[in-house]
């Protein structure tokens, strides 16, 4: 029996099973490269979802974290960390935010705008402004907060919800506006939306949502999970349409790997938390800093947000050639830098296709129904892209057939 079909056994009988992964056991990677238990290599177009900017084990991240681990791992916030200090001084200065709060996932970040936008009408006399707007399709996390505000019924189904959180479609500008009103706290936005099906938002409107936010005295909240740390070919998605959010959402990209979220908010924001009014034990841990600053450096020292961008243009040509060799089966390619989906026609089932890409030894993800997703490394190379591709048009024109 193969390693691999040996530790499967054991995971399903053990391991809780909310989820449905390929059969692959992963033990070690470089670069864009995993390697499973029995020593099969893949190429790793998906980067845990968006993850892994710096791609497996880059040598500086390797030092960094293996440096930080030995000195300080942890010490709470009872106490300052220099690294928490210094990757909130970093993070600010290229978001042109002003404050950061440190937790863990991409849904603590977002449960943290959740309740930063109502405690911060609250704290100005006004508990009755609550209510948030967020869209269609949108993914926010599956807490009960984030979950409240991701707008995709099957992933709320038997949750219940908090209330007073509304789902308008996205790109609607006019149902914005007619829900916009007195009791509206926050607007919460994707960039692109990347869970969703990887669907930019249509040109103009995140700037016509900042507009109407301003005016109407609510807060616009970016959820940069997906799309911030460079993934679009800037450092955050919102500068790529050009506006200033009150506060984001981080999380994925920004630990290369560690578990580490963050809410960057405006000075203006900067006491609607007080102390007491929320936190988090490991949120900010020296550990996890440390790794968010390296992939910080690393993607700067390496020019890779540019690179993002360029590469994003090649991959997104790449898998229009596909679409339009295959058209039975390709609808064409969207997204924006290296956040990029394959969108198939109805009838098709993304999900289906990874297994095959998997046997081509090529890993990506699914968004949505009908959506392959590419997010890999920041590192990846066009000779890499252009590979993955390659085992994309092959499944995809056996299924042509
Ligand atoms: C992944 C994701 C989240 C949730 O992040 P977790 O770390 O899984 O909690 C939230 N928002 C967006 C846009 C995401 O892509």
């Amino acid at each position: 029996m193969s390693k691999n079909t040996e530790l499967v056994e054991i995971a399903q009988k053990h391991l809780y099973a909310n989820y449905k992964p390929a059969a692959v056991v992963f033990r070690s990677g470089h670069g864009c490269t995993l390697v499973d238990v029995d020593g099969k290599e893949y190429l790793d177009l998906a980067a845990g979802v968006a993850v892994c900017a710096v791609g497996h084990a880059h040598p500086d991240y390797v030092a960094a974290v293996s440096t930080q681990v030995a000195r300080l791992g942890h010490v709470s916030n009872y106490f300052w960390n220099e690294e928490n200090i210094l990757l909130a001084k970093r993070l600010t200065e290229l978001s042109g935010l002003a404050r950061a709060f440190f937790c863990n996932s991409g849904a603590e970040a977002n449960e943290a705008l959740f309740k930063l936008a109502r405690r911060h009408f609250y704290a100005k006399g006004d508990a009755a402004r609550k209510r948030i707007i967020a869209f269609d399709n949108a993914f926010h996390g599956r807490t009960m907060g984030a979950l409240s505000m991701t707008g995709t019924p099957k992933y709320r189904e038997g949750f219940g919800g908090l209330d007073a959180v509304t789902h308008l479609p996205y790109g609607d500008l006019g149902a914005v506006e007619k829900a916009l009103g007195p009791d509206v706290a926050a607007i919460i936005v994707e960039i692109v939306q990347g869970e969703g099906g990887v669907l930019p938002a249509p040109a103009g409107f995140v700037k016509a949502l900042r507009e109407l936010a301003t005016r109407n005295g609510t807060l616009l909240l970016v959820d940069e999970v997906q799309t911030g740390i460079g993934r679009l070919g800037e450092w955050f998605g919102y500068q790529t349409v050009g506006i200033e959010p009150d506060a984001i959402s981080l999380a994925k990209g920004l630990g290369g790997g560690l578990p580490i979220g963050a809410m960057l908010t405006s000075e203006a924001l900067g006491s609607a938390l007080p102390p007491g009014t929320h936190g988090s034990t490991y949120g900010g841990n020296p550990l996890a800093c440390a790794a968010a600053s390296a992939v910080l450096t690393i993607l700067a020292k390496e020019n890779l947000v540019a690179g993002a961008r360029t590469k994003g243009e090649y991959l997104q040509n790449a898998l229009n050639a596909v679409a339009r060799d295959h058209a039975k089966v390709c609808d064409g390619a969207r997204g924006s830098g290296l956040l990029q989906g394959l969108v198939l026609k109805p009838g098709f089932v993304a999900r289906d296709i990874l297994g095959k890409l998997v046997e081509k030894g090529v890993l990506l993800t699914a968004a949505g129904e009908r959506v392959l997703r590419f997010t890999p490394p920041l590192v990846v190379t066009e000779a890499e892209l252009a590979r993955g591709v390659q085992a994309v048009r092959e499944v995809v024109s056996t299924l042509a057939a």
